[in-house]
């Protein structure tokens, strides 16, 4: 995955940890492609270090720019406490890397929802998530219990849309047994 730091970061980072930190995200990568299929390639990815706690993923579409800004701990994470949430974090917010949007207000339950539970199976963990995230994770986790394979068929299927886009129709065809509540909480806004 081709990646940048943002310029003013860069005097900031530790060259063994900036090994550390593309060796972790080379296996994020990996994973969502093997159980969701590709990522978006025509995007180039900028990391950004910030020291509030702010986590973001934002995408500029028109100029296929993707941008992640995570909190400085993440690239500075040593202890196993830290690892661990360095790897949630950034686990977490490779899945908004998927399908990059520009319009984080049509993200769905889903789209979040898989983004938690894809974090906790990257870290095999229990993350304890707050209230929505956690509601997002149990729709998800509910969904793919009919299919586990569903991200991935639907990707397959729809090539152009975003995982935010998917329907309760599209979602139906393929497992016709989910019950219609489900598919309208999953197809909802997240924001
Ligand atoms: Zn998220």
């Amino acid at each position: 995955m081709k990646f940048t730091f943002e310029k003013d970061d860069i005097p900031f980072i530790d060259k063994n940890l900036y090994i550390e930190f593309s060796k972790e995200l080379r296996s994020i990568r990996k994973m969502i492609r093997k159980e969701y299929g590709p990522i978006d390639k025509t995007y180039s990815t900028v990391i950004n270090f910030n020291s509030s706690n702010s986590i973001v993923t934002e995408a500029k579409e028109k100029i296929k720019l993707v941008k992640m800004s995570l909190p400085i701990y993440v690239m500075n994470a040593k202890t196993i406490d830290e690892i661990y949430q360095r790897n949630l974090n950034l686990s977490h917010e490779c899945i908004h890397t998927i399908t990059p949007s520009s319009d984080a207000s049509k993200t769905t339950y889903l789209e979040e929802g898989l983004a938690v539970m894809f974090s906790e199976k990257y870290t095999n963990s229990d993350s304890m998530p707050p209230d929505k995230y956690n509601k997002a994770r149990g729709y998800v986790l509910e969904l793919l219990k009919h299919d586990e394979t569903i991200i991935k068929k639907l990707r397959k299927k729809y090539i152009h849309l975003k995982l935010s886009d998917y329907t309760c129709e599209m979602i139906k065809e393929i497992i016709p047994t989910v019950d219609n509540v489900l598919l309208q909480n999953l197809t909802t806004r997240f924001y």
